[in-house]
């Protein structure tokens, strides 16, 4: 009869929901280990370029032990020390993307050089890879941030060798940093600093400005081809500015040559104000 008909189509439907559940659930999965494919993937050829270049540089020394003298020696010293350097880095960002993924804890914040970690971010960076852009710093000396230091270090750090990874060789990078006005309406304005990093490269398209600075994000252009990277950098830096009461965003008209101007803001320390010239 009826209630037959019923119960039958009933569990049909169960079933049928079943069946749906288990398929959509074995979609996500797949979807799961194809992007830890992918990013397992990215992470170990980001890792094999450096450990490359350690491994190369090392050998040059062990093979040519002797014959090489001392400048060709500390040359060939230096290159293997980047290379271990980017391998810390890249480690690092991965850790930090991890930790700041359950809520990085504000650091003590220090009075800081803005000036002078800017030049020592620069320093460390690989000279072969400088040589091959223009490098404008417009920073003051005198302007001083609260800030912690392994922070702003890595910040810096992030958006400077992006500019670089992106840009075509012989542009400009320029990186700058001025005090902005006190905003308006608060009872106690705090004055802050804007820090940008302005490169000549392929900018950014505008509508995927938004995603940028989330997890894993990488401009379309970019996954399939020729320059590695994992999505971290930026995800880490809009961390750390965060956990330092600052905002990170991008500038770019997505016209290639305009480049991307990456720009974030943190306190002004108040013994920058002590080395300003008082008015009249
Ligand atoms: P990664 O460089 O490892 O992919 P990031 O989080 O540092 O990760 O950057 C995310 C993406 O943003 C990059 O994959 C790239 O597509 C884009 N991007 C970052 N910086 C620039 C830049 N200066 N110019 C153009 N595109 C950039």
């Amino acid at each position: 009869g009826r209630d037959e008909i019923a119960a039958v189509s009933f569990s049909v439907n169960a079933m049928l929901e079943t069946m749906v559940a288990d398929a959509i659930a074995y979609e996500q999965q797949k979807q799961l280990n194809q992007f830890k494919d992918e990013f397992i993937m990215n992470v170990s050829h980001e890792l094999r370029t450096p450990l490359t270049q350690v491994y190369g540089f090392l050998e040059l020394l062990f093979d040519y032990h002797g014959q090489l003298d001392s400048e060709q020696q500390k040359t060939f010293l230096s290159r293997a020390k980047y290379g271990c350097q980017e391998l810390m880095h890249l480690v690092n960002s991965i850790l930090d993307a991890t930790k700041a993924g359950s809520g990085l804890k504000p650091p003590p914040l220090e009075d800081l050089s803005l000036a002078s970690i800017t030049r020592e971010v620069i320093d460390y960076l690989d000279p072969r890879q400088r040589e091959d852009y223009t490098l404008e710093l417009a920073v003051p000396e005198t302007l001083q941030v609260k800030a912690d230091h392994q922070y702003l270090r890595q910040i810096l750090r992030n958006l400077i060798s992006n500019a670089f990874k992106y840009s075509p060789k012989q542009t400009q990078i320029s990186i700058s940093a001025e005090l902005l006005e006190p905003e308006q309406g608060k009872s106690l304005p705090t004055s802050r600093v804007r820090i940008c990093v302005k490169d000549t490269g392929p900018g950014i398209p505008p509508e995927e400005i938004s995603q940028l600075f989330q997890r894993f994000a990488r401009l379309k252009r970019d996954v399939s081809g020729a320059v590695r990277g994992t999505g971290l950098g930026l995800y880490v830096c809009k961390q750390l500015v965060e956990a330092m009461h600052g905002k990170i965003w991008v500038e770019s008209t997505g016209v290639a040559g305009e480049g991307s101007r990456f720009c974030f803001t943190l306190e002004l320390a108040p013994a920058s104000h002590s080395t300003t010239p008082e008015q009249p």
